[in-house]
This record gives structure tokens, sequence and C-alpha cells, in this order.
């Protein structure tokens, strides 16, 4: 036990040693809460995950659906990641496939938040994302319906022949880029295979991404995860910090959408069958538009 003098003294010396290392610390160590915010939004499908050749990779039984869901959840640790070395201070992942309850919530890294579960909003893939986001990153994305030389390509479900707004037939990722448009948020970074990522960067322009597959016939060529997650990881990073040389995408309402389906018979208030097998509807409100072809598809 120490007497009470040298106590004393102690908690002194020990006091003035706490202030120095105070007066000390860098603006680096501050905690992220006190800088400013920077939310980045990560939209994951499955179709474009490094390695996923076939539809039992990505849904029903199979057990290489169990392996890819923690894929995804790894691919999307890896933009996690890569967003939070770019500085972000929130990051929302949307489970974007499906039934929306693939990526286990466990299985992602704790720093981001999981929107997980389907949504009755016409947002779908982008539910949750609003004007207060930085960026927006696609990961495991596919090319649309009719894509030739593109692992599993199709436009939301095997009943979408081909979706237009405004004359331009759209991926999945271009029609999400427009609803991340509306909220003014550039999307910055896209991964899937070789085929989205060309498609994307010819519709929305300058875009960071990363190829980790390509069809070769229906089989692929791939990066490892590992190493497809080593170039998220990079890439999200590199996009996020120079978010601010990319344009978010948009077109000039009114928004004139043409769906083309392989099995018609469904309706919905405003919209027309201009043919057999195609919709046509038009609004200047896109989110209106949208809950059209989620109707309709
Ligand atoms: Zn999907």
């Amino acid at each position: 036990m120490l007497t009470s003098r040298f106590s004393s003294r102690l908690r002194a010396a020990l006091t003035s040693l706490a202030l120095v290392a105070l007066a000390g610390t860098p603006a680096l160590a501050q905690p992220r809460s006190q800088s400013r915010p920077l939310k980045v939004f990560v939209s994951v499908d499955m179709e474009g995950l490094a390695g996923v050749v076939s539809g039992s990779d990505v849904g029903g039984t199979s057990g290489d659906y169990q392996y890819f869901r923690k894929i995804m959840a790894q691919e999307a640790s890896a933009a996690v990641a890569g967003a939070w070395s770019a500085g972000a201070t929130e990051v929302v992942v949307r489970d974007s496939h499906g039934a929306k309850q693939n990526m286990l919530p466990g299985d992602l890294d704790p720093r981001a938040k999981l929107l997980r579960g389907a949504s009755a909003g016409p947002k779908n893939m982008m539910e949750g994302l609003d004007s207060t986001f930085a960026a927006v990153v696609f990961i495991g994305y596919h090319a649309r319906a009719g894509t030739p030389n593109a692992i599993l390509a199709h436009t939301s479900n095997g009943n979408v022949v081909d979706f237009s707004i405004n004359g331009r037939s759209l991926p999945e990722g271009g029609y999400n880029a427009l609803v991340a448009g509306l909220y003014g948020v550039p999307v910055v970074f896209v991964a899937g295979d070789g085929a989205v990522v060309r498609q994307l960067r010819e519709l929305l322009g300058n875009v960071d991404g990363v190829a980790v597959k390509e069809a070769i016939g229906g089989a692929i060529n791939g990066m490892s995860p590992t190493a497809a997650q080593d170039a998220i990881r990079l890439g999200v990073e590199r996009a996020v910090r120079a978010r601010a040389t990319y344009r978010p995408f948009a077109m000039t309402p009114p928004y004139a959408m043409v769906l083309k389906v392989a099995k018609d018979g469904k309706t919905f208030d405003g919209a027309s069958s201009s043919a057999k097998g195609e919709y046509t509807f038009t609004s200047p409100d896109l989110l209106a538009v949208l809950s059209a072809f989620n109707a309709l598809k």
C-alpha cells in the first residue's frame, strides 16, 4: 500500500503526464463521430459474385448457395472496409437478391448496417437510399436481359425481355443508378462480371469497377474470391475518395417506360398495352414508373 504523501505526489505526476498526452493527441485519433458524416450505400446482388456461374449457386437448397451467400457477405464486407478506409462514417448494405434474405447478419462487417428483407416500395434494390448518402456502390451485379457473353444476364425476373426509359434499355444497375440520381447520389463503383461493368460504363460514363469474371460460353473464367475481395476493398476505397469526380445519373422528365415481357396480362393504372407483350407508362415521377414496372413485370 502507498503512503498518502507518496500517493498524492504520484497522482500529481500521473495527472500532468495525462495532460501532456492529451495535448499531444493528433486529430487522427478523434472519434469518427466528430468528423463530417460520410454515408455510403452498398447494394449487393448475387449473380455477379466471384465464382457464381449458375442458378443453383444463387438460390434454392443447393449446398453451393450456402457457400455463395457467405461469399456475398464477404464481398459486401470488402466494400464496407474500403468505404471505411476512405473515411465513411456510416455504411448501409442492402441485400438486393431475390427475397433479400441471403446474407446472414453475423457474416457482415459489423461496422455496416444491413437492410435485409423484401420491401413494398418501388426502390427495391435501393431501399433505404436518400439524399443523405454521398456515394453508391454495386456489388455482385449482372448485365441486363439478352446481353451476349454475360453470366446469368436478366432484368429483375425471368419474364422481362427489355425495360427502357426514354429510349435507353436499362440493366438493374441502370435504373438503380437513376434512383440514386434522383437523390443526387453518384454510383462510384461496380463489381460483377465483365459484361455489367462495360454496360454500366456505357450508360453512366465514368464509373470505377472490377470485373471479377468473364463469360466463356456458359462457363466463367474468374478471380478467386480472395483476389476479388482485395480488388473490391481497394477499388471502393479509391472510388469513395474520388466521389466528387462521378456524376449522378439523371434523365430529363417525364420518364417514358417501355416494358417488354415474355408473358403479359397484368394491369396498372395509367399503363397501356401498346403491342402484344409490351406495356407503356409515362410519368414525371420516376418512382411511379418503377411502381408500374414492378406491377407489370
Ligand atoms: Zn439477383
